[in-house]
């Protein structure tokens, strides 16, 4: 008994987990079981407890298109078709009802039963194209300077020796760009990648800001750019990830240099008054962004100017990879700008002293 406990217990854990749909069906119609994936699919609050009475699926899914697919299959037959149901969401916020794809796979279960299980097409074709999309992007982005380079280097016997110098410096700087380029792919991938996992240790919030600003500081030198630092001691020891930070540190500071021409960048970081939450702004004295593109500012390799953005280094992924680490932080990432005002991006991360 207490093997036969644990595999169902073990089994009830995996179904838990998958992103399709299953519901377990009895001779009536009535729902033995449902997952918490088949549940939110048919915009249920959750699913039906195991026990007690067992509501029939249409109580709880009143879909005509479902019902009828579900009673026009006889018990012992398998049956797979999508259907498109209309739906309101679970709170009723929408005014038009959605229409939904999902597909339904039906299969005897023995005894009676039957399983239906459920999948949302268009999640799926919606992951497969934006797949497909950032592969395009990625591909493109790699292309320009890989370009840009063959055609300097071919150029280089061909060119007067006095122009060498400055043929050499354009295939640095493309080189440095596809550099970036594969850093942020990868900084990107890891974040994105379902196995990463913050490795948080004991670090000094102030010393970080100071090391990647000392990379940094030449190029805002160059601009004339004053930079300003206001760092509580009450984030001098926290435990946070070293990764996450400094890339969320270089792409936010490393963008306000980027994009302010005149002015200041200033760092703030402190603790919330309940000591739970690290906050981290960088604030810049640069154009502002448009409020009609700060929707669209954290989607990868968006770029409000393109040109802008490469000549300065700029891959478009800086954004999205701080938005990815910061939700898998458990945190958010907010911007307060407007055109002409500059621009302020705030960080908040659940911490631990
Ligand atoms: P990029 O590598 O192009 O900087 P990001 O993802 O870091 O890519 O930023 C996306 C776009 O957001 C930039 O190309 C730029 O148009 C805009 N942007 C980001 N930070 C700022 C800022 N501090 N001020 C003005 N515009 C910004």
């Amino acid at each position: 008994m207490r093997e036969l406990a644990e595999k169902r217990e073990a089994m009830r854990r995996c179904l838990e987990f998958l992103q399709e749909g299953v519901v377990l069906l009895g001779p009536r119609s009535e729902v033995l079981y449902m997952n918490p994936a088949a549940a939110g699919m048919l915009r249920l609050q959750s699913p039906p407890p195991e026990s007690g009475q067992h509501p029939v699926l249409h109580s709880l899914a009143p879909y005509p298109e479902l019902e009828e697919f579900i009673e026009g299959t006889t018990p012992s037959a398998s049956r797979r078709e999508i259907l498109s149901l209309h739906m309101s969401d679970a709170e009723g916020e929408q005014d038009q009802p959605e229409q939904v794809s999902l597909e339904m796979t039906m299969a005897a279960a023995g005894m009676a039963r039957r399983l239906l299980v459920i999948r949302d097409v268009e999640a799926a074709e919606d992951v497969d194209r934006k797949r497909q999309d950032f592969v395009a992007n990625a591909s493109h982005e790699l292309k320009t300077p890989i370009a840009a380079l063959i055609g300097l280097l071919d150029l280089f016997d061909l060119v007067a020796e006095d122009k060498r110098e400055d043929l050499l410096q354009r295939a640095q700087r493309n080189a440095r760009g596809l550099a970036n380029l594969a850093d942020d792919l990868l900084a990107l991938a890891r974040a994105e990648a379902g196995e990463w996992q913050p490795n948080p240790q004991s670090l000094n919030v102030g010393d970080q800001a100071e090391r990647v600003m000392e990379a940094l500081r030449p190029s805002a030198e160059a601009k004339g750019l004053e930079m300003r630092v206001a760092i509580a001691p009450s984030t001098d020891d926290l435990w946070l990830d070293d990764f996450a930070m400094r890339t969320i540190l270089q792409n936010l500071i490393g963008n306000a240099i980027a994009y302010t021409e005149q002015g200041k960048i200033t760092i703030r970081a402190e603790l919330t008054p309940d000591q739970t939450r690290l906050l981290l702004e960088v604030s810049d004295t640069g154009p502002g962004i448009d409020p009609e593109i700060q929707p669209r500012i954290f989607e990868r390799f968006f770029r409000a100017d393109v040109a802008h953005s490469r000549a300065s280094g700029g891959t478009g992924l800086g954004l999205s990879i701080v938005r990815h680490l910061v939700k898998r932080l458990g945190g958010r990432v907010s911007l307060h700008s407007e055109p002409g005002q500059g621009s302020t991006f705030r960080v908040e991360l659940p911490c631990r002293l």
